[in-house]
């Protein structure tokens, strides 16, 4: 047991060895550091990817002025978070606690230290991972404040857990708490869903992409211009299109309303994708094949809907939900699949409240303890029924046929 930690531990905090650092010297300078130098802040999307080459630097959530010291890096060690591949902010901020010096290599050129130095590359990505893997289980930075009946609460929980964005979920029936906090960021519980981010931006019940905005989750691209090739869609198929279409020398565009990643970001592990004999995350597949992209010149824009399409002057124009729109010569739509409705009246209503389309960690602690019914007999059902049966009272599984075997595998029917 104490073994996996370790092992965990150094995947998230690797000593780097001398030659890995001399590679790295040369995409980067060298600087003094004094104590409390501040190496970057939350919210900063320009910050340089620090290695450590002498003296100790404290890694810190602050929260409204109540900093709480997450990590301590030494000389050999390297500090960064996967957001500094995909152009988002940073959620922690460091600062110097012993003076010495830091070897700084701006993003841009971290980013071609990952493509281009194999040696470095899966030390650099497999650190990065496991830290947003870390802070998403600590929960950092932002709270999210809401009640467990709003279906807009339900809506941010989400679109935060889809983006892997850590986040503490406070609620307003549980958390005795909580009404203080609301109270003071200037908030009534009448108000909530609220949202503080780094204990100072407060939202009352932003849209996905106010919330994006405040949060650096927001990726753009310049839209001003025609590209070759616009993809609709970030999940596998969209992600593997705009590879390919960037590494022909297309001018290449994705476009993504939700998550970089797609339903495939929220599978805990992917046994049959090719090429990954021991299964990985879907989040590291999707992260893996974002920063492929990058390395050919494909640019990603999200959260970024596309509502409409239409031939203008020979190209096609995508209309946006924000009222823009981009041109592309081509345009393929990789939007995925779309969960059908069951048709009840009213339905409506209690979708996201107590009617979920997904059965995840996220709806598992929304029915803790509770009855539930699964509708459906595919294999997907099957999962979710035996997954939620671990965690609730009693799980229903209904179908509309006599016959269980007839749609689902096997294994599951057992
Ligand atoms: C929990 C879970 C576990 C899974 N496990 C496995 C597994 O182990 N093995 C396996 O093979 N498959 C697995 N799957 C299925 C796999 O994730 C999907 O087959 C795969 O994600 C499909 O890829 P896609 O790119 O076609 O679509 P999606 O992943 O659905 O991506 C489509 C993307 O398009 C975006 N989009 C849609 N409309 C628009 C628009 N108008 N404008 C902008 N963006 C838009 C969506 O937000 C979405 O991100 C799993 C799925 C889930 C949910």
């Amino acid at each position: 047991m104490n073994d996996r930690m370790d092992q965990i531990r150094s995947t998230r905090a690797p000593t780097l060895r001398e030659d890995q650092i001399e590679i790295l010297g040369r995409y980067g300078r060298t600087r003094k550091t004094e104590v409390g130098d501040v190496l970057f802040r939350a919210g900063d999307t320009q910050n340089d990817f620090i290695v450590i080459l002498e003296g100790e630097v404290g890694v810190v959530d602050d929260f409204a002025g109540e900093a709480r010291t997450i990590g301590v890096f030494l000389a050999g060690r390297f500090l960064g978070e996967l957001n500094m591949l995909t152009g988002q902010a940073m959620y922690l901020s460091a600062v110097v606690r012993e003076g010495g010096e830091v070897l700084a290599i701006p993003r841009k050129r971290l980013k071609e230290v990952v493509t281009e130095e194999p040696n470095l590359s899966d030390v650099i990505l497999k650190a990065f991972l496991a830290r947003r893997s870390y802070m998403m289980r600590t929960g950092l930075g932002l709270r999210i404040i809401g009640s467990r009946h709003s279906g807009d609460a339900t809506r941010l929980r989400e679109f935060a857990a889809r983006n892997r964005l850590p986040h503490v979920w406070i609620e307003i029936e549980e958390d005795p708490e909580a009404e203080a906090l609301l109270g003071r960021f200037g908030a009534k519980p009448s108000e909530t869903p609220v949202t503080v981010w780094q204990g100072k931006d407060v939202l009352k019940n932003p849209t996905n992409l106010e919330f994006a905005r405040t949060t650096g989750l927001e990726v753009d691209a310049p839209l001003e211009r025609t590209y070759d090739l616009v993809v609709v869609g970030a999940g596998p198929a969209g992600l593997g299109a705009s590879v390919y279409g960037a590494s022909e020398g297309l001018s290449t565009l994705a476009l993504e309303s939700i998550a970089l990643g797609g339903q495939a970001g929220t599978s805990s592990r992917i046994e049959n994708y090719p090429g990954f004999p021991a299964g990985l995350s879907g989040f590291e597949l999707a992260s893996r094949i974002l920063v492929q992209a990058d390395k050919f010149g494909a640019r990603t824009a999200v959260p970024q809907e596309a509502v409409g399409l239409r031939r203008e002057d020979g190209h096609y124009h995508i209309e946006l939900s924000d009222g823009g729109e981009v041109a592309a010569r081509s345009v393929i739509a990789a939007s995925g699949a779309r969960y059908r409705r069951l048709e009840v009246p009213g339905l409506g209503r209690f979708e996201g409240v107590s009617v979920h389309y997904a059965a995840t960690e996220a709806e598992a602690l929304r029915c803790e303890g509770e009855e539930v019914a699964v509708v459906g007999g595919g294999n997907s059902a099957g999962q979710a029924a035996l997954f939620l049966a671990g965690r609730t009272r009693r799980v229903y599984l209904l179908i509309r046929g006599e016959d269980l075997g007839k749609s689902m595998s096997r294994y599951l029917v057992d």
